[in-house]
This record gives structure tokens, C-alpha cells and sequence, in this order.
């Protein structure tokens, strides 16, 4: 082995952000199991996939029906994590997306609830004027309400499962960037900046640094800039979680998301990536908006809340990995020696408890009756080469 040995262990996870901190949430339930996870960052710092305040999640989920039986896991996995970790952070808000009824978003959605059957509530322009004021429907919208959706608090999220993994033995590395991994014959090493650790299993949840760890990951992943927004309204108090759920607006192919108000002054109102930078490697990327694009998406908000300040409040500028076709990649070497996560293309955060068990399952079972197959390296690369 090597000379700078530092701790053997059962499983390493690289990457202790919103997956990481999952996986290793279901891994510290495993008794007997010795688990580091290492980080580069600190304890759920504001660098990662996970940075902004909120994160909307939704059931009917109008990417595919592959996904509803994974959303509807994890948000009975919210609950019971902030349960054990007795902090908020699932908000009950439901999910409200807002288009012309033949807008494509629209027509999925609605597909999605019918196969499956979902709560839900659909509202005209007047419904959705007297339900949510704030909105400023076109006189063609409707509104379809996900009453199971709502909305999370990242950074609390990450906070309570890694509290929970250290409360249950879990040893964390925080501050420890790992350089290298090396698959040998009997297990793995984990080169790190503090030395090396031997371990049987190593779980890669390094997010939009994946490919710099695993150099063939970039080519089926790049990373994303994403930008944040937070604009003032005249009444805060219709923004309030009580009265606004989290919502998605559509027109054309203009597209804007946002949460109700948790500072109690400013609203989360942002276009994702539009526009935004695209690179190999997150130092490739912007860390910060121009004054040219905050004009602009102040602009573009005022189409959409009319009561609002165009100039954003608060800003940030972050980013996520992605693959071509934003099907995540979560899979398992054939020797099972390395369990690869990353590549949740801007959509992530609300399958995070789910992630890290179907993590946990791979590492611990060896397989996952409900990882889809789509999520596997072979099915990328299939996908990518024809
Ligand atoms: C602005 C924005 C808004 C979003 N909105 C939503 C939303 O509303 N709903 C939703 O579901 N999803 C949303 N997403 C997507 C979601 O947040 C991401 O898909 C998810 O957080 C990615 O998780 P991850 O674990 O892959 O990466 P991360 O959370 O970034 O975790 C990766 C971790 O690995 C660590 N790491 C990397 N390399 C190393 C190394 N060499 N050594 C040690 N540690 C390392 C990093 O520091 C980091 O902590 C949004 C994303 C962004 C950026």
C-alpha cells in the first residue's frame, strides 16, 4: 500500500454536497460499515450544486414517467429526514406552473398527472388572478397546481444529513481536496491533500468537479453556469409561503422559476441558465452577472410580475453538471469498486434523499430494482453514440 496511509475504510464518498451528504445519511444507518466522506469545502459550504436559499420541488414531473415513482419516494425521504434531523426543510407550498395550455411544458404536465394519477388543481386566468394575484397571467393561461410539490431549503438539507451521518460515526474530512483515485486489485485509493485512504468501495459525488476526478466523464458531461435572482415587490406579503407556491412560467421559450419569499423582503424570481456560460471545468465558468444581464432579466421579470422592482436585490451566479440529454448519471463499476453520481443537469436537489439510497444500494446490494436503466455510463454512452 502507500506510505502516506492516513485511514482504511469500507466506503469513501467523494463530495459531501447534495448527493454526497445523502448517500452518506443511508450509508451511517449501515451498522458495522466503517464510512469517511471527504470534502473539499466545509461543512455544507456555499460553493456547490446546492448554494441559493430554495429549490423547487414537484411530483408531476414533466421530464418523463420514469421519475414519478423516484419523486414520490423522495418526498416521503424529505420528510423523514427532516423528521431526524429536526430541522424545516420541506415547505409545503405546492408547485404552480403557468402557460398557455398548448405551451409543450403545459401539455407534459398535465400528461404526466393523468398516468399517474396525481393531485392536483387546474386554474383558469380568473382562477389563477383571484388564487395568486402577484402572477400576471396572458388572457390564453392556465394554471396547473402540483399540491404535492412545494419547496426545500438546500443548504439546511445538506446540514442535516451530514449531521445526522456524523451522529451515527460517519468520520467527515472537510477541507480536503482528493487529487486522485486509484482502483487497484484488492479495493481503492483515495489520494487526498491530508494523504491517502484505502477503502473497498469509493463513491464519486463530486458533482460539476466530477470529470476533473474522473477525466472520462467529460465526455459525456459539461458544466453550467446558472444564475440566481432576488427582486423586491411592492406587497411582500402576497409572496408569503402561506399564499405563493413555488412556481415555473413558460411563454414560448422563455421560461422563469422562483419560491416564495423567505427573507421577507425579496422574491426568487430567476431564468436558470438561459443565456448563462457553458465550460468543462467549474473555473471555466462566470462567478459573477454582468450589469448587462441583470438589466436584461430585470426586463424579462417585469413580463411576468408586473408589481416588481427590475432591479434584482440579490444575485449569485452557480452552476451544475450536465449531461445531453439531462438524464442523470448515477452508476456502478463492473467490480463494483466505484459508485459514480453526477451529472443531475440542473434538476438535481429534489431527488437528493433518493439519489443517495439508490447510492446506498448500489454500494451495499451491489444493485437498485429502482434505478432506472437510462441513469447507467453504457446507456449514456449508447445514447451519445447513436
Ligand atoms: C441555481 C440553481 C438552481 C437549481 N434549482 C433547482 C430546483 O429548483 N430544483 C431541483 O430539483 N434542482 C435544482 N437545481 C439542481 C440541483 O441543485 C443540483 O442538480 C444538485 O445540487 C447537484 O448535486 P451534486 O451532489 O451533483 O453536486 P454538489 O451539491 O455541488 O456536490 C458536489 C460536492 O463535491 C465536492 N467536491 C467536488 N470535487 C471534490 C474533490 N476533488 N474533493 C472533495 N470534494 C469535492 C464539492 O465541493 C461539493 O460539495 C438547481 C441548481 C442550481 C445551480
Amino acid at each position: 500500500m502507500t506510505a502516506d496511509l492516513i485511514r482504511t475504510a469500507d466506503v469513501v464518498v467523494v463530495g459531501a454536497g447534495t448527493v454526497g451528504a445523502m448517500a452518506l445519511w443511508h450509508l451511517s444507518r449501515e451498522t458495522g460499515t466503517r464510512i469517511v466522506g471527504i470534502e473539499q469545502y466545509g461543512r455544507a459550504h456555499g460553493r456547490g450544486s446546492f448554494a441559493g436559499e430554495s429549490r423547487l420541488f414537484r411530483v408531476a414531473y414533466k421530464e418523463g414517467d420514469v421519475y414519478v415513482p423516484l419523486l414520490r419516494e423522495a418526498r416521503r425521504l424529505w420528510h423523514e429526514l427532516q423528521d431526524e434531523a429536526d430541522r424545516s426543510l420541506f415547505l409545503p407550498v405546492g408547485a404552480l406552473s403557468i402557460g398557455a395550455p398548448d405551451q409543450p411544458e403545459m401539455q407534459a404536465t398535465l400528461a404526466t398527472i393523468a398516468s399517474h394519477d396525481l393531485p392536483h388543481r387546474v386554474l383558469d386566468q380568473h382562477d389563477l388572478r383571484e388564487a395568486f394575484p402577484p402572477h400576471a397571467p396572458r388572457e390564453s393561461d392556465i394554471g396547473i397546481l402540483d399540491t404535492q410539490g412545494g419547496g426545500l431549503r438546500p443548504e439546511a438539507s445538506v446540514l442535516g444529513a451530514l449531521d445526522l451521518a456524523e451522529r451515527a460515526g460517519v468520520d467527515m474530512l472537510y477541507h480536503c481536496p482528493v487529487l486522485d483515485i486509484e482502483v487497484q486489485r484488492g479495493g481503492v485509493v483515495v489520494r487526498t491533500a491530508q494523504g491517502a485512504i484505502s477503502a473497498g468501495v469509493v463513491v464519486i459525488a463530486a458533482g460539476s468537479w466530477a470529470s476533473e476526478l474522473v477525466p472520462a466523464l467529460a465526455e459525456l458531461v459539461s458544466v453550467r453556469q446558472l444564475a440566481l435572482t432576488w427582486f423586491m415587490p411592492r406587497d411582500i406579503r402576497a409572496y408569503e409561503p402561506e399564499r405563493f407556491p413555488v412556481f415555473m412560467r413558460d411563454i414560448g421559450a422563455a421560461h422563469v422559476f422562483g419560491a416564495p419569499t423567505l427573507d421577507g423582503y425579496s422574491v426568487k424570481v430567476s431564468p436558470g441558465h438561459d443565456g448563462m456560460a457553458q465550460g468543462r471545468r467549474v473555473a471555466d465558468l462566470p462567478t459573477t452577472l454582468s450589469s448587462r444581464q441583470l438589466r436584461l432579466l430585470g426586463l424579462r421579470i417585469r413580463e411576468f410580475f408586473p408589481d416588481m422592482n427590475p432591479e434584482p436585490v440579490r444575485f449569485s451566479s452557480h452552476h451544475d453538471a450536465y449531461t445531453a440529454d439531462r438524464v442523470p448519471i448515477i452508476d456502478r463499476s463492473a467490480d463494483g469498486r466505484v459508485v459514480t453520481v453526477t451529472g443531475l443537469s440542473g434538476h438535481g436537489f429534489k431527488f437528493a434523499p433518493v439519489f443517495g439510497r439508490l447510492v446506498r444500494d448500489l454500494v451495499v446490494d451491489g444493485r437498485s430494482a429502482d434505478l432506472p436503466p437510462s441513469f447507467s455510463l453504457a446507456e449514456h454512452l449508447a445514447r451519445r453514440a447513436g
